[in-house]
């Protein structure tokens, strides 16, 4: 499974890690993702699914996040369990999420 890299715009972007993300009250089902691209470009992930309702319907969301917080996700995972995706998508500094990008995937 590839996605498109929103640095060097190919379908070379993958998923290297994936944790079960803390849920909130209105989460269905949420993962977070480490992603990586062969360009060097690295980021981070958020899938949602909602099972509500007929059919899925799903958010899959990346991140521009700086390269020593995708590492922190990184160590993170390896110690398993949940990871709480706020601390990996929101900039703690202006507390406005970091720049996304759609992940798309190679038809
Ligand atoms: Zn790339």
């Amino acid at each position: 499974m590839s996605f498109i890299c929103p640095r060097c715009k190919q379908y070379t972007l993958e998923i290297k890690k994936i944790a079960k993300a803390v849920l909130g009250p209105m989460d269905d089902e949420k993962s977070i993702q480490l992603v990586g691209c062969s360009c060097g470009f690295k980021g981070v992930a958020v899938y949602e699914e909602s099972r509500r309702g007929a059919g899925s319907v799903f958010n899959h969301d990346g991140y521009m996040v700086p390269d020593e917080l995708v590492d922190k996700l990184k160590e993170k995972m390896v110690g398993g369990g949940e990871v709480a995706a706020d601390d990996f998508t929101i900039n703690k500094i202006t507390q406005q999420k970091f720049d996304h990008f759609s992940m798309d995937l190679a038809s």
